[in-house]
Parts: structure tokens; sequence; C-alpha cells
């Protein structure tokens, strides 16, 4: 049964794979054509790579193409890597910089409008009517979440709360007083919310739809959040690289994994090391091709986050776009003690499986005559002691990290990506 209010485009949204890769295997042509006109880095990197515009073919020669990565942009800060002029630039966004480069991506006018739809597509498929009160907390400024929230909710036409980070008794009150029927923020601050509204003492039985992302969603805190805030949780995703959050996609009602926007967007799923491309299934590092962004086109953007394709299957919500897992780390977020390699998502999942655990913890390595000592932080109810903690993580990730336990609030809260992995050198 086909349900038109959870679609933003369902033209677009329900095409066939046949006509997806079609349009990728076009699409795909023309920005290499595209950036190798427009722009001289791009130009010199093909041509190094022996890339002839008027002879590449397409999807099946993408893996001729050489791989970008967050180096190329460290090298052409802040324009080098744009393809349009200046004047035609109308916004810019910067990563938050999680990895230490700053990544700038310029916006034209279609690129706005690009990033606004993929953005409407997820409000849709979150169930988001005309004029729902809509209350948007991740910061607005250079980082690209507040803004791409909004122009998403513009385009989606809901009634927009801009509130941005911070100042958590406000975004409560407010989401009380106007009846808010979504929440969007970095999934780390929803704790923050929860804390806050019980000391406050208040509900909010309007919330009905959550749409969180900017870093690693566990299935336990989802699950937390559907729970205690009872609403529907969804895990969008996007990069300042790809233009932004949502750009990508989200999972849709049905949770069943992230639909990615394939008309605007193509896949490889490659081996970290070697980047040579895996079979559907098997876990990898996403490299990904916009193919419709004007003014910075990422061609074979190596993402650094691991995941895998789960279907190209129709999904039951009528989307024919391929689904992929949650992102269950980054390649630089791996840790590697005593042999076992983890990543903080591990913890996190392994952690909230704890009865009376809350969501704030820390991961601190500390390195001494090259031995790593890593101890785990948690905050927990009175009751949960660290050898509890030590029990679980041993029995999830192999090795046992030192526990401790701390009262709640005794970890610091930030309002932006929550900060999980401490290392120390003594
Ligand atoms: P950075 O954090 O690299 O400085 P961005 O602010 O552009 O830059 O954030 C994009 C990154 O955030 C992604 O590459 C990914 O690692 C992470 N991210 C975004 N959304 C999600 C999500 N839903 N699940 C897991 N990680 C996410
Ligand atoms: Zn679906």
């Amino acid at each position: 049964m086909s349900h038109p209010e959870l679609f933003f485009d369902e033209v677009a949204e329900t095409m066939s794979q046949d006509e997806l890769i079609s349009r990728q295997n076009q699409a795909l042509k023309e920005k290499v054509r595209y950036v190798m006109a427009n722009n001289a880095y791009f130009r010199t990197l093909y041509r190094k790579a022996g890339i002839v515009a008027e002879d590449f073919r397409g999807l099946e020669d993408i893996t001729s193409l050489p791989i970008i990565a967050k180096a190329n942009f460290r090298e052409t800060y802040p324009l080098g890597m744009c393809c349009v002029p200046k004047n035609q630039i109308r916004e810019m966004h910067m990563s938050s910089g999680t990895s230490g480069t700053p990544v700038v991506m310029p916006y034209t006018q279609a690129d706005l409008k690009q990033w606004a739809s993929c953005m409407a597509r997820c409000y849709r498929m979150a169930g988001a009517r005309v004029g729902d009160p809509i209350q948007i907390m991740p910061s607005f400024g250079l980082f690209n979440g507040g803004f791409g929230m909004y122009h998403g909710a513009r385009a989606a036409e809901l009634f927009v709360i801009p509130t941005g980070s911070g100042n958590t008794e406000r975004q409560i009150r407010l989401a009380k007083d106007f009846n808010t029927r979504i929440f969007t923020a970095v999934i780390s601050y929803t704790t923050r919310i929860i804390e806050v509204m019980e000391k406050m003492g208040v509900e909010l039985p309007s919330l009905e739809i959550g749409i969180f992302g900017a870093e690693t969603v566990t299935a336990a805190m989802c699950e937390k959040i559907r729970n205690r805030l009872g609403m529907d949780v969804f895990n969008i995703y996007g990069m300042t690289e790809t233009g932004g959050v949502g750009t990508l996609g989200m999972d849709c009602q049905a949770h069943d994994g992230i639909h990615v926007w394939e008309d605007q967007y193509y896949l490889e799923v490659v081996d970290p090391v070697t980047k040579v491309p895996v079979p559907d299934g098997q876990l990898g590092e996403l490299v990904v091709t916009s193919l419709t962004r004007e003014a910075l086109p990422v061609i074979r953007f190596k993402t650094g986050d691991l995941t895998r394709i789960l279907s190209r299957e129709k999904c039951a919500c009528g989307r024919t776009h391929l689904r992929i897992d949650r992102i269950s780390g980054r390649t630089d977020d791996m840790l590697i003690v005593k042999g076992v390699n983890f990543f903080p998502s591990q913890v996190e999942q392994a952690l909230l499986e704890i009865p009376g655990v809350h969501s704030e913890y820390q991961i601190i390595m500390e390195e001494e005559n090259g031995v790593c000592d890593v101890h785990v932080l948690v905050e927990a109810e009175p009751g949960v002691t660290g050898f509890v903690v030590e029990k679980k993580l041993k029995e999830r990730l192999g090795f046992s990290p030192k526990g401790e336990v701390l009262p709640v609030g005794a970890l610091p809260r930030v309002d932006g990506k929550a900060v999980r992995v401490i290392r120390k050198k003594s």
C-alpha cells in the first residue's frame, strides 16, 4: 500500500534499481568530465591516473579513478577543489574536525536545494507532516547539522523551532509550550535532555519522532531513547564532504537499515587497507560519489566510516534505494589493545546492556613503555560495580579493561559530538 504522505519525492524514491543504475552511470560519466573541465586540481589528479574524460565509460570504469580522502581537502584548503567561480557560492560549512582536518564544503544555490530535498525526504520518511513543530538542536554555524536540518525543514514545510544546541532547560520548556513533535539532535545530547527533564519533573508526551545522527548510533542507545521518550528513533547519516546531514539518507519506519539516496550518491564498500570493493554483506569502508552536486562533487571519497550493504531489495516502505547497516565506527576510531580490535560503539553497546548503567562513558587509553592500559569510566546508579562492568566488557570484547563506576553527572557534558576516547601518554 502506498503512503504518499511518507514521501517527499515518491517518483525518485521508488524508481527501479535498473533506472537508478542507469542514472548513476550517466551522472558519473558527466561528473568526471565536469570536474576535469572545471577544476585544475582534479584535472591534474585524474590525468596522472591516466584518465581521459572522453573515454571514461561510467560505472564500469569507476575503480580506475583515484580515491580521494580528507588529505585532499587539506591540501587544497580553502577552495582548491571547488568547481564553480566563487561568486556562485551561496553558503559554506566546515567539518567539526573530529579527526583533526577542517574540511570546507561550498554550496551553490542548486546544492542548497539538493541538500534540502535530501533532508526533506528524511523528514517525510520519518512521518513528519506539514506544520509539525520541529526542534532543531544541533548547533547553527559552520557545523552542518543545524542549517541542514533547517533547510530541509523549510522544504518539508515544518514549523521550525531553531533552538540550536545547549540551554537544555529552555529546550525542554519550549518543547512543552509548543508541543514539539520532532526532535533532532546529535545523539549523545539526548542523554542530557533526559537528565534535565527528570530534574525539572517534566514529561513531553507530544514528542513522536527523534532524528539523531552525527556520531555512532548504537541499537542499545536507540532503544533507551525510544523507551524513555516514547518516540520513534531514526538514524540520520551524512557528512560535510557529501554536503551535510541527511544527504546520504536515514532508516525508514521499518528500521531495517539506512536507505541511501542512490539517485544522488553512488556507494562502494571497500576493504579499508587494499581499497578493493568487498561483496554486499561484508563490512568495509564506505566510499561515496556525489552524482548531483555542483560546487564540490566528491568522487570516490573514502569516508573512514565502516558499514556493510544490507540489501538492494525493495523495502517494506516501498523505497528501492539500497540499505546499509548502521555505521559501526570510523577507521580512525578503531582501538587496538592486546591484539584485540574494537570500536567505542562496541563498548557503548556492552555497557548499556548492564541494568542501571547510564549512557555517559569514556574510554581512557594510557600508554606507558609501549603498553596500553585501558580504563572505561561509566556513570551508573549506586549498586553497579566496577567488577560487573569488567565482566560484561570481557564477555563482549574479549579482554578486560579496568571498569570504574562514577555517579551520574560526574563526566563532562558537551553540546556537540561526544568525546569518548581520551589518549594519555605517561
Ligand atoms: P567530522 O566529524 O569528520 O569532523 P562531520 O561533522 O562532517 O565531520 O561529520 C561526519 C561524520 O560523522 C561521518 O563521517 C561519520 O563518521 C559521523 N556520522 C554522521 N552521522 C552518523 C551516523 N548516523 N552514525 C554514525 N556516524 C555518523
Ligand atoms: Zn524502507
